[in-house]
């Protein structure tokens, strides 16, 4: 096996022959080696002292790495060269019902792939030199690996219930995989959902993101639905699916909208807080939807109230509450506009406003807008398409002539109480806003010259007189 000729694990492999200790690489670095996903991070289970182990591993590299120990846990890290290992003694685990966190004792091999999460989580390839390469392999893992399936080694229920994260796990690993969670394991997950209640925010955002951050999220978000632990995680999310019907109209399933929206942006962009756009942009359709004789289903003002949902969202999930959030809400606030503005004439002023109010984050929006239309009209789709190319274009022109994506107004507020002297008033705002309006509807150029001019000319209407 080539991964194992790296000089790490020829030296791990003498230094624990000479320490007279079965040693295994164990875990996610296995299994990447047989789905040839290359990783860096490798997990080194010994029968016997973990730190001891890596202390004497480090001593035989040149450089020596520095020796990360955590005694609380009998671990100990080292990084070498772009490689993080992590050395632990083989441990058995018991827990008990209110905590995620074991009872540890020291423990065999199959001790230590018990306690292990998925089969193919468990395999163990044997590092001494009299069976260097073997692979140990109790739960058939392999099996499942060529079969793309997610299944706990012992009884599912008691792997689950035991460390709830493991739920979180399993729909992450079955979506960044693209594999299969096995019958019994996916009932033992709705089984056991409650129990997710234990886990703390960190820890399922951190794979939740890593759902998002996979190829195809809207299979994770499904999983999470069909296991019923969505309700419980994001119930803001549960509430958009389902149609309703009133006098023989429906509208569409914003969850499966949603989802879709969320793999088509995909392709386009690696930018989680883009995604997360994707997933919220209509969050606010099930609090909005009305119902209205003569228009049908109508989502009035649905990214407006989007926008005041997002903080509570981010806050109870451990989301940062910091610049991410105010550009998921900016993205969810102005995503209808492209397309509104597609549908009609696309006039200069009304692609000026959009930049004026999208800045610098205009492209994300344009990419995000374009993930929205989904519509299986391949007619109508088509149209929109090429409506957005105009938008684009009219977009690029006019930043190239007005450059009005950073916009600062060439005549400030200072200026106006300077030459009107004025202290600060009603009167500064009215003027400051007019001028704004009047290059943005292109009535002037974005220009000192010609916004003094137009400040002198709004000044006169209200009244006021040069300062001496
Ligand atoms: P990734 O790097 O994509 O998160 P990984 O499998 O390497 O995948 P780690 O969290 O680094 O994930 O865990 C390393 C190994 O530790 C896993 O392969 C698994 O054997 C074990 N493990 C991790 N978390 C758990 C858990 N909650 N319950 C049981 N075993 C776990």
């Amino acid at each position: 096996m080539n991964e194992l000729k790296h000089k790490i694990f020829q030296t791990i492999s003498e230094v624990a022959d000479q320490m007279q200790v079965d040693t295994y690489v164990i875990g996610g670095f296995v299994r990447d080696i047989y789905l040839k996903r290359p990783s860096k991070d490798i997990d080194i289970v010994t029968i016997g002292s973990g730190i001891d182990l890596a202390t004497r591993v480090s001593q035989q590299l040149k450089p020596s790495p520095k020796v990360n120990v955590f005694k609380n846990f009998g671990t100990a890290m080292l990084k070498f060269k772009d490689m993080e290992i992590e050395f632990v003694g083989a441990r058995k685990e018991s827990y008990q019902r209110n905590s995620r966190k074991p009872i540890v004792e020291d423990g065999t091999l199959e001790d230590d792939q018990n306690r292990r999460d998925f089969t193919i989580n468990a395999l163990a390839l044997s590092l001494n030199k009299q069976n260097f390469g073997e692979l140990l392999d109790p739960f058939n893992g392999l099996e499942d690996l060529k079969n793309k399936t997610i299944k706990t080694p012992l009884d599912p229920d008691i792997t689950f219930s035991d460390d709830p994260l493991r739920i979180m796990r399993a729909i992450r690993f079955a979506t960044q995989l693209n594999f299969e969670i096995e019958e019994e394991t996916l009932k033992a997950i709705a089984r056991n959902k409650e129990r997710i209640k234990i886990v703390s925010g960190e820890r399922i955002i951190d794979e939740l993101n890593k759902i998002m951050m996979a190829n195809k999220p809207s299979m994770g978000f499904k999983l999470l639905e069909e296991t019923g632990l969505l309700q419980i995680i994001f119930p803001e999310l549960q509430a958009m699916k389902g149609v309703e019907i009133v006098k023989g109209i429906g509208h569409k399933d914003n969850f499966y909208h949603t989802l879709e929206v969320l793999d088509r942006i995909v392709p386009n962009t690696d930018n989680l807080w883009l995604r997360w756009s994707a997933l919220l942009h209509d969050i606010a359709k099930p609090a909005t939807k009305k119902f209205i004789d003569g228009q049908g289903w109508t989502f009035h003002a649905h990214n407006f109230v989007g926008v005041k949902m997002i903080p509570k969202i981010f806050r109870r999930m451990k989301l940062p509450l910091n610049e991410k959030m105010k550009y998921v809400q900016k993205m969810v606030q102005l995503h209808m506009r492209p397309i509104v503005l597609s549908e009609d004439i696309v006039t200069d002023s009304a692609v000026r406003r959009l930049l004026f109010e999208a800045g610098d984050d205009i492209d994300d929006l344009m990419t995000l807008c374009e993930a929205d239309i989904t519509s299986k009209n391949t007619d109508k789709v088509k149209r929109y398409m090429k409506n957005f190319q105009l938008v684009r274009e009219k977009l690029k022109e006019i930043e190239e002539k007005d450059a009005i994506r950073n916009f600062q107004p060439p005549v400030d507020g200072e200026l106006i109480m300077k030459t009107f002297n004025l202290s600060p008033c009603r009167e500064v705002g009215l003027i400051k806003d007019a001028i704004k309006d009047a290059i943005l509807d292109g009535e002037i150029h974005n220009d000192y010259e010609e916004a003094y001019a137009f400040m002198l000319k709004k000044a006169e209407e209200l009244g006021l007189r040069l300062a001496n």
